[in-house]
């Protein structure tokens, strides 16, 4: 059997990820984690879901491995699968796999996008089994007890093919996120970029008018992540409207009467 790529320290992270709390994020996720339960983070887009990961990895001392789920996504692509080279059939784990062997945290990011048979191996694991069935190999994973499962969902864009189900979400301790709260958004936009706090709040002012858009022809406004790029693209020398247009209007929308109106917006304010 191939050995498990998490025996390297690749997915360790040592140094301290950034990340700016918004509530009792960070001691709900320790007792969940300490506890063995299962954590499901919902939010929009570019919220700080990923960075928030990130830092729970490094705070809790443990590798992290992220699986960015789409639609092809299959149970095999998350448990593993028989390779066959030069002739000699072998096994290699797949992320999920390689993640409970090394009692990591896996997060399964935007976990309704994959297949619906991933949750034939994800139920197991996110109740007090937690044991990830590995059926190609006849056996059954038990996880230790620092393994963690934490998955993601955006609420606002499932449709009803796309919800998770109420056999899947009652397995997890929820946590709910949104954009920060706008001086705290100004302070993660300033670190994040070195824009100062002027140039800061104005993107943050300009990132609420989109926020008012959703709904009316916009599906999401601006998210941190956005404004994150805008600053850097700023701090770099490009002029804040045309940073506002290329990193945020053309990321948001491709309708010529969305962008005009977005444009506007940011030209009334820088
Ligand atoms: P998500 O996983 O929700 O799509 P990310 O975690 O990738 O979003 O966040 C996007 C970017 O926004 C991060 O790279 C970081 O620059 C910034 N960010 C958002 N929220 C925070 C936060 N609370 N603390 C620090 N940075 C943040």
């Amino acid at each position: 059997m191939q050995a498990s790529p998490l025996q390297t320290e690749e997915n360790f992270i040592s140094e301290e990820p950034y990340y700016e709390a918004t509530g009792q994020e960070i001691a709900i996720f320790e007792a969940a984690y300490q506890n063995g339960l299962p954590v499901l983070i919902k939010g929009p887009t570019g919220c700080g879901k990923s960075r928030f990961m990130e830092y729970m990895a490094w705070r809790l001392k443990r590798p992290l491995v992220t699986v960015s789920c789409h639609d092809d996504l299959t149970a095999s692509d998350l448990v593993g699968r028989y390779l066959i080279k030069g002739g000699e059939t072998s096994w290699v784990d797949g992320p999920l796999a390689s993640a409970v062997r090394a009692g990591a945290i896996c997060y399964l990011d935007e976990i309704v996008e994959a297949r619906k048979d991933t949750m034939v191996v994800i139920h197991p694991l996110a109740d007090d089994r937690r044991v990830l069935p590995m059926e190609k190999r006849g056996e059954l994973l038990r996880a230790t007890p620092e393994f963690c499962l934490a998955i993601s969902y955006n609420p606002g864009y499932q449709s009803v093919l796309k919800d998770l189900k109420q056999s899947t979400r009652q397995r997890f301790v929820a946590l709910e996120f949104d954009y920060p709260e706008a001086a705290l958004e100004q302070q993660i936009v300033e670190k994040e970029s070195g824009v100062d706090g002027e140039m800061a709040a104005k993107l943050v002012k300009f990132a609420a008018m989109t926020r008012n858009l959703k709904g009316s022809g916009l599906e999401e406004g601006a998210s941190t992540r956005l404004l994150v790029h805008a600053a850097k693209l700023i701090a770099s020398g490009v002029t804040p409207v045309d940073a506002c247009h290329s990193a945020i209007a053309q990321a948001l929308s491709d309708d010529h009467e969305m962008l005009t109106a977005i444009n506007e917006l940011s030209a009334s304010l820088f």
